[in-house]
């Protein structure tokens, strides 16, 4: 059956079609047959190089060989138990060997379930209920978190989806990106702040870079105020290097969540922090949570394969970089709209200066972008399908896909 065959009869099983919004793509969405490397292929017969790498997992590319001996050697043993394994130990050690802020960690499911228990971790600590987030920063899709962008930062959170209970929400505040004199005045006026969870690089309206002094500012800031601060490393985790935003930008969060990445391309989340802060975790303390699938024998050891692999092939990190490299110097000379890079992540905005904010990502010519996307795509290379979602790369993707990817860009972007 052909995509529009599949998404015709997907869009009467299920609402939208799509087991997750992003995927609704118009007027209907590719289906996946196989996918390998840098490449996916699709059930109508295309071959795409693929820049959205399931949303940042696949950092090593798709069906890594490695990752899926890893796999294959555990389903042998199973992929469910109930009970510890020794792999959990062995992930925890990886990670907490490369977070000098993180003493201990939970393995929850999902990236969303990681920040999600964050935030309780962090009410439960403090002993206060509000939180700060930033506008436009993604922490996944429970209600806490679901705040509509633009609620000024001395107003009451609003609800940004139908369903959520707006007296939960109006316990969310919100700051700008980049504005560190925000959140100390928000902090300045509010002394029932349990914790500012921010995305230290903006990946989902992004990428969109911390300023020189930002993230060090938000650090000395929260510390002032007795306020927790919670980085959400679930994209960069693992992603911009070894030790993510933490190391990469010296900012010892007191709370950190990671996913994607560290999951190989299954289905993962997990939260770590300062070890007195963890301690009050169930069992060992009185903060409440738990999950059937957390610490999955599969997904433990697809993560571990990964980060060993990452561990072991450190040049991939600059690899990646030049690479991003190499597609922007063609992007530049389109002088049209900006472009924006880290390591790995990329992204081309239709404005004319690089975004700093949610306000300056939202003043991007989105008609451009979807003219540009389908262009892309029409020359086989597939990028997220938004103008607010960051395009990733993997370490599968050899030079001659780097440069078809930087030719396409000069070819659409010229266009
Ligand atoms: C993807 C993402 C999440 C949510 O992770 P899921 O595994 O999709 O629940 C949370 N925070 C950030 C920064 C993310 O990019």
């Amino acid at each position: 059956m052909k995509s529009s065959d599949l998404f015709a009869r997907a869009k009467t099983l299920m609402p939208g079609g799509v087991s997750s919004p992003v995927r609704a793509i118009k007027p209907f969405p590719f289906y996946v047959e196989r996918a390998a490397g840098s490449h996916l292929t699709t059930v109508d017969g295309d071959d795409l190089i693929d820049c959205c790498l399931g949303y940042g997992p696949l950092i090593l590319g798709h069906a890594n060989p490695h990752i899926r001996e890893a796999i294959e050697r555990q389903l042998e043993g199973g992929w469910l138990y109930g009970t510890p394994s020794p792999l959990e130990l062995d992930l925890a050690g990886i990670i907490i060997g490369d977070h000098p802020g993180i003493g201990m960690v939970r393995f929850v499911s999902s990236g969303s379930e990681a920040t999600m228990a964050a935030i309780r971790l962090a009410r439960g600590y403090t002993g206060k209920q509000d939180i700060i987030k930033v506008e436009g920063g993604f922490h996944g899709a429970h209600d806490a978190v679901l705040v509509k962008a633009g609620s000024g930062a001395t107003t009451l959170g609003v609800p940004d989806s139908a369903g959520v209970v707006a007296d939960l929400v109006a316990h969310t505040r919100q700051v700008p990106y980049n504005d560190a004199e925000a959140l100390e005045t928000l902090l300045s006026e509010n002394d029932d702040i349990a914790a500012f969870i921010l995305e230290p690089i903006m990946g989902n309206i992004g990428p969109v870079l911390p300023g020189d002094d930002y993230l060090a500012d938000v650090r000395e800031i929260t510390a002032a105020y007795d306020v927790l601060l919670i980085l959400d490393e679930v994209i960069t985790g693992y992603r911009i290097g070894i030790g993510g935003a933490e190391v990469l930008y010296g900012v010892k969060p007191d709370i950190a969540t990671f996913g994607k990445i560290i999951g190989g391309g299954l289905p993962i989340g997990a939260f770590g922090g300062r070890r007195d802060i963890m301690e009050l975790v169930a069992p060992a303390g009185p903060v409440y949570q738990a999950g059937t699938f957390s610490g999955n024998p599969a997904s433990l050891a697809a993560g571990v394969a990964t980060l060993r692999y990452l561990h072991d092939h450190p040049e991939i990190y600059r690899r990646l970089d030049d690479a991003t490299r190499t597609i922007e110097e063609v992007a530049v000379d389109a002088r049209r709209g900006s472009f924006v890079r880290m390591g790995s992540i990329f992204k081309h905005f239709f404005r004319s200066t690089s975004p700093r904010n949610y306000r300056e990502v939202k003043e991007c010519d989105t008609e451009a972008f979807s003219r540009f996307w389908k262009a892309m795509l029409d020359l086989g290379i597939f990028l997220p399908p938004s103008q607010f979602e960051t395009n990733f790369l993997s370490a599968a993707h050899s030079d001659q896909d780097i440069d078809e990817i930087a030719e396409a860009y000069g070819s659409c972007l010229f266009a």
